[in-house]
């Protein structure tokens, strides 16, 4: 499954001005089910896993994780048992109302669902030993997927003809995708990235896994913080689909193209720049919120 590639850049027509030219790469079409980023991040540790005799594949994650999602879909297409350690004891008797979980559990993810307090534990090296433990034979990816092997992932979302772009745009969770990006960029290039969560110390982590200092965070776009979206987030995120036929995301990819058109508006690009931004996926479950009726 980690061997074809769909992903073509595709230019958005949207009469920008100073000679600003955008195209968007289309990550969001790299496989039907695991998308994007959640995608990339896999790869290298499903291989790991496998190379190291590892039987099942255990992660973390919230209701809506996007990456308990694909790391339970990856698990159902190469036959690897799935342990999903789900942050609210709460969901324990609702979970199977909430689309991601419910999906998850028919790609035969099995759940632990734990307390807020016991999430918060879930880099501690006695957690992780309990874990082993409690289900031996366990490869454990992170939270996001974010790791040493997901950046080898990411690495590999530019090509060889994107060095022509002068700026390229992500949307920010963990961090482990701007660094794949960072990584493989050349130093004449700008990575702009744009946290979908409020505050938090990413830079420090995405630090971790660069040298170059070509990058930046702009957190002037988070819309309140992750996973919260508003009334002009979801028409803007309209409109671009009605002006290009690409639909965006309100929890990541939208939120970065609204930070995009309003920076390219306050004359933050010079002219002539071309812009490349990375649709990283994560539509499944958005459709009905987006799409009017
Ligand atoms: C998870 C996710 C991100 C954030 O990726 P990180 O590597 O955690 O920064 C961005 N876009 C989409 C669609 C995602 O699902």
């Amino acid at each position: 499954m980690f061997e074809q590639e769909n992903v073509f850049n595709q230019e958005l027509k949207l009469d920008l001005p100073n000679q600003i030219s955008i195209h968007v790469k289309r990550e969001d079409l790299l496989h039907p089910e695991v998308s994007g980023n959640k995608f990339r991040k896999l790869k290298y540790n499903i291989a790991k896993a496998k190379a190291l005799g590892y039987t099942r594949v255990l992660t973390f994650g919230g209701a809506y994780s996007n990456h308990i999602a694909a790391t339970a879909a990856v698990g159902r297409i190469l036959g690897i048992p799935t342990i999903g350690v789900i942050r609210g004891e709460e969901l324990v008797h609702v979970y199977k109302q909430n689309p991601t979980l419910a999906k998850a559990e028919e790609d035969g993810m099995r759940f632990k669902f734990v307390t807020r307090t016991a999430y918060r534990e879930k880099s501690n090296a006695e957690f992780l030993a309990d874990l082993q433990q409690e289900f031996d034979g366990t490869y454990i990816v992170p939270e996001g997927g974010t790791n040493d092997e997901a950046i080898l992932g990411t690495m590999e979302i530019l090509k060889e003809d994107d060095k022509s772009f002068t700026h390229i745009c992500v949307a920010v969770g963990t961090g482990g995708t701007i660094a794949g990006i960072i990584n493989s960029s050349t130093v004449d290039q700008t990575i702009l990235g744009f946290p979908a969560l409020k505050g938090s110390f990413l830079s420090d982590d995405i630090n971790k896994f660069v040298t170059k200092s070509n990058w930046k965070l702009i957190h002037d776009y988070h819309f309140g913080g992750y996973a919260k979206y508003n009334a002009e987030l979801i028409s803007f995120i309209q409109k671009i689909e009605e002006k290009t036929d690409v639909l965006f995301d309100p929890i990541y990819t939208g939120k970065m193209m609204y930070g995009v058109l309003d920076l390219i508006s306050k004359g933050h690009f010079p002219a002539g720049s071309k812009i490349l931004v990375i649709h990283t996926g994560g539509l499944q479950g958005w459709n009905d919120v987006i799409r009017k009726k």
